[in-house]
């Protein structure tokens, strides 16, 4: 039987290091995760460098790698990912930044990069911003994000990436005038542009009546937009195209589905995913249940033991590893696929960012050399039959396993 359904479940973050605290076990190890130990003793196992060896990967260089895309080829920052994962039908070509909300005082000095943490009426004001024109043959696309956070796509010809940011990275500082970096006409032209952009940004929104409600009840307006992490919009090809895999992504944060996006996936939204050690595990299984009768492929990513990780929470992220324990044993219930799960990156409570230690790996599936590990984490899967892979394997892994490869030679 040839089975050709496949599901990688990635923990954002959950690898870590050894901890004092913990009599010198990771999170991991220090959690109960029956679920993934029966993976481990059922299934072959390894370490996994996301990009290679000592590299700190990003959540989102480290999913490219693992969909077996180049990273430093089709990474060009992240507005890209980000725009897509909003929404916005991003063209090879456009220039995407990610966006705040903020407040400037009427000196031009920004004195909330948040905006007071906004949350309702982004939309409305987005909208303004979508109808700046600047008769400059440029097309401005904008679209709110979650909170303060916000996307801006400009769309034409003879634009670049090499500019720098608007966003002076601290309050009580002037919004920053954006430059090129190359000092090529195109990066110079974006420039000029963009700073347009924010101006008018700054000129429109002072008197949307969201703005004058949110004065009015003490709140920072959100009277400008201030662009960072400019990124072109690459050439990917599409994920069914380059594996024959009719695939889905489900993923809590924008960045994440974007990437689902960019590489041409549906991308499945599900209620109550908040991205957060809060989210609604429940619903995230039973989207997962549903959705692999109608994909080959699933990308699944699960975030919340990385934002554990970023607060230093050790209770947090063991809580969290086991919590996420249970979705996995629904999923080894599928019958007839192969399931890997593993980690993006590690984000050791220590560090509270992401390192470039490696992550523990695991596959189950059909036909599968199982070897003798027994439990799964950091330590224990190196000694599993995979050894020390690369994300840029695992793909070649999954569709050698499925009989889908094609031979190399005679
Ligand atoms: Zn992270």
């Amino acid at each position: 039987m040839i089975i050709v359904k496949g599901i990688i479940l990635i923990i954002d973050g959950m690898a870590g290091r050894p901890l004092a605290e913990l009599g010198y076990k990771t999170t991991l190890e220090a959690a109960e995760t029956p679920n993934m130990d029966k993976m481990a003793e059922n299934g072959i196992c390894g370490i996994m460098d996301p990009i290679k060896p000592g590299i700190r990967a990003g959540s989102d260089t480290s999913h490219i790698s693992i969909l077996g895309y180049d990273p430093y080829e089709v990474y060009t920052g992240r507005g890209p990912f980000e725009a897509a994962g909003v929404g916005i039908k991003v063209i090879e070509g456009d220039i995407a930044f990610r966006c705040n909300f903020s407040t400037a005082d009427d000196d031009r000095i920004i004195i909330d990069r948040r905006a007071g943490r906004i949350r309702e009426g982004t939309k409305e004001i987005a909208q303004l911003i979508n109808s700046i024109d600047l008769n400059e043959n440029v097309e401005v696309i904008f679209k709110e994000s979650t909170g303060h956070r916000s996307v801006l796509v400009l769309r034409g010809s003879g634009l670049s990436d090499q500019v720098s940011d608007a966003d002076p990275k601290l309050d009580g500082k002037k919004w920053k005038k954006i430059q090129s970096t190359d000092n090529k006409p195109e990066s110079i032209k974006t420039a000029h542009i963009l700073n347009r952009v924010v101006e008018e940004s700054y000129k429109l929104l002072k008197n949307h009546p969201i703005n004058l409600k949110r004065i009015e009840d003490g709140e920072n307006p959100a009277n400008i937009i201030l662009p960072r992490g400019a990124g072109a919009v690459p050439h990917v090809q599409p994920f069914s195209e380059k594996y024959g895999l009719n695939a889905a992504c489900i993923a809590e944060t924008g960045l994440i589905k974007g990437i689902g996006k960019m590489t041409g996936m549906d991308i499945i939204n599900v209620e109550g995913a908040t991205g957060g050690v809060d989210t609604n595990l429940h619903n995230i299984t039973n989207s997962i249940l549903e959705s692999i009768k109608t994909y080959d492929f699933l990308l699944i990513n699960i975030d919340g033991a990385d934002e554990a990780g970023h607060d230093g929470n050790l209770t947090e992220k063991v809580e969290f590893i086991e919590k996420v324990d249970e979705v996995i044993k629904n999923i080894s219930q599928i019958q007839d696929i192969y399931f890997i799960l593993t980690a993006d990156h590690s984000t050791p409570i220590s560090v509270m960012d992401h390192t470039g230690d490696p992550v523990p790996l695991v596959i189950n599936g059909p036909e599968i050399r199982v070897d003798d590990v027994v439990s799964f984490n950091e330590r224990s899967t190196y000694k599993g039959g995979l050894c020390r892979i690369r994300g840029s394997d695992i793909m070649n892994i999954l569709r050698d396993l499925m009989n889908k490869s094609t031979k190399f030679g005679a």
